[in-house]
C-alpha cells in the first residue's frame, strides 16, 4: 500500500487561489513520527483565509489542520501509541521548546510553530505525516470521527470562553457571530455553568446559521440585529445590567461595537474573530467607561483538548447540527464557496 499515490488538496504557491487537487505520494515517516490515516477533516476559516492569501503559509503545502483519524504506521522509537489508535491532534507542531513562550507552557503561540495545513503538510489527504506524537489525544470509541473532527474548533472555544473568559455560574453570555466558532462558544458557555446563552447574528446569517442556533437546545435566545432591538432585549434579560461575558466571534466592526454596547460594567469580552483589516473603528471610551476586560485569543491551550473531547462525547456540546457539508476532497470548490458565502456552517472532508 505504501507506494500508492493519494489525492491531496494543495496550496501550490503564494497568492490568491492557487489551490489544486493533486496526486501525491503517501508521506514517509522517520523513527519518531506517526502516519495518520485521516478519517474526517474539518474545513476551518483559516483554510479559506489561506485560499485568499490572508494568513501565513509555506507552499506547496497540503491544507487542513482539523483532523480525526487512526494511526496507520509508527516509527520504531514511538512508544506511547499503537497502530489502530483513534486520535485527534493539536496543531502546535515544530514549536521550538526553548523560547519564553514554550518554557511557560504556551507552545501554541511559539514563533517557530509550523502547523499542519500551512507550515507542514496537513490533513486534506488520505494520509498525513505527524511529527510529534506527544501532541495527539486519544478519542473514545463512542465518539465518531466526524464529531471528533470538531475537537480542534471546540478546544478553541474551551480556551477562549471557559479558560480565558472565565464563565461563572449564573452568567449571562452573549455571543456575537453565529459561525461554527460562535455556535460552539455558546454551547461551551452553557457547559461551563452559564445561566443564559444569547446568540446574535445578522440577516445574512438567518438562513443557515441563526436557524441552526434556534434548534440547539443549550442556546436560549437567538436575536437578529436586523429585526430585533438587541440592546433592549439583553438589558431586559439581565435586569438592566448587561452581559457578564460577551464572546465576539464575528470579526466585523459592527459586531465589535455591539459587544462593547452589550457588556455590563466590569464585564468581560473575549474576542475570537480576526477582522482581516489593519485597523478598525473601535469604541474605546465605551470600554473604558465600563471598566470592561477584553481578551484577545489565538489558538488552543493544552488543557482545552481533553475538555473538548469530553464535552462533545457527553453531548454537552452538540457538534452534529453544525455539519452542513460532508463529502470527498473533489467537492472542495463547492464546499469552500458555500462556507465563504455563509451557505453552510461546517464542512467535513472524508478524504
Ligand atoms: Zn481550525
Ligand atoms: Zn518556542
Amino acid at each position: 500500500m505504501l507506494d500508492k499515490k493519494i489525492l491531496a488538496l494543495v496550496k501550490t504557491g503564494k497568492g490568491k487561489g492557487l489551490v489544486e487537487l493533486k496526486e501525491v505520494p503517501i508521506p514517509q515517516i522517520n523513527e519518531t513520527e506517526v502516519l495518520i490515516e485521516i478519517k474526517a477533516a474539518g474545513i476551518c476559516g483559516t483554510d479559506l483565509h489561506i485560499y485568499n492569501d490572508e494568513f501565513p503559509y509555506w507552499p506547496p503545502v497540503i491544507l487542513g489542520h482539523e483532523f480525526a483519524g487512526v494511526i496507520a504506521a509508527k516509527g520504531e522509537d514511538v512508544k506511547d501509541w499503537n497502530v489502530g489508535d483513534r486520535v485527534v491532534g493539536e496543531p502546535h507542531t515544530l514549536a521550538c521548546g526553548k523560547c519564553w513562550l514554550c518554557r511557560t507552557g504556551n507552545r501554541q503561540i511559539c514563533p517557530e510553530k509550523r502547523s499542519p495545513g500551512w507550515g507542514i503538510d496537513g490533513c486534506f489527504a488520505k494520509y498525513m505525516r505527524y511529527p510529534e506524537p506527544e501532541l495527539l489525544h486519544r478519542i473514545p470509541d463512542s465518539l465518531s470521527f466526524k464529531e471528533a473532527a470538531l475537537v480542534e474548533p471546540t478546544a478553541n472555544v474551551v480556551t477562549d470562553v471557559l479558560e480565558r473568559g472565565r464563565v461563572e455560574p449564573a452568567d449571562t453570555v452573549v455571543v456575537v457571530g453565529p459561525g461554527p466558532i460562535g455556535l460552539l462558544a455558546a454551547m461551551a458557555a452553557k457547559s461551563g455553568g452559564a445561566d443564559k446563552a444569547i446568540m446574535i447574528g445578522t440577516e445574512g446569517d438567518e438562513e443557515f446559521r441563526l436557524s441552526t442556533a434556534r434548534n440547539i437546545k443549550s442556546i436560549d435566545y437567538v436575536l437578529n440585529v436586523s429585526k430585533d432591538d438587541v440592546l433592549s432585549s439583553v438589558m431586559d434579560l439581565t435586569a438592566g445590567r448587561g452581559a457578564d461575558l460577551v464572546v465576539e466571534a464575528s470579526g466585523a466592526e459592527g459586531g465589535i461595537t455591539t459587544a462593547l454596547q452589550l457588556v455590563r460594567k466590569l464585564g468581560r469580552i473575549t474576542a475570537i474573530g480576526l477582522t482581516g483589516k489593519e485597523t478598525i473603528k473601535f469604541p474605546y471610551d465605551s470600554g473604558m467607561l465600563k471598566a470592561a476586560e477584553l481578551y484577545f485569543n489565538l489558538s488552543t491551550s493544552y488543557t482545552s483538548w481533553d475538555t473538548a473531547i469530553n464535552l462533545i462525547n457527553t453531548g454537552k456540546i452538540e457538534v452534529k447540527p453544525l455539519i452542513t457539508h460532508i463529502g470527498g476532497l473533489p467537492k472542495w470548490q463547492e464546499f469552500f464557496a458555500d462556507l465563504e458565502n455563509k451557505k453552510g456552517i461546517k464542512g467535513i472532508f472524508l478524504p
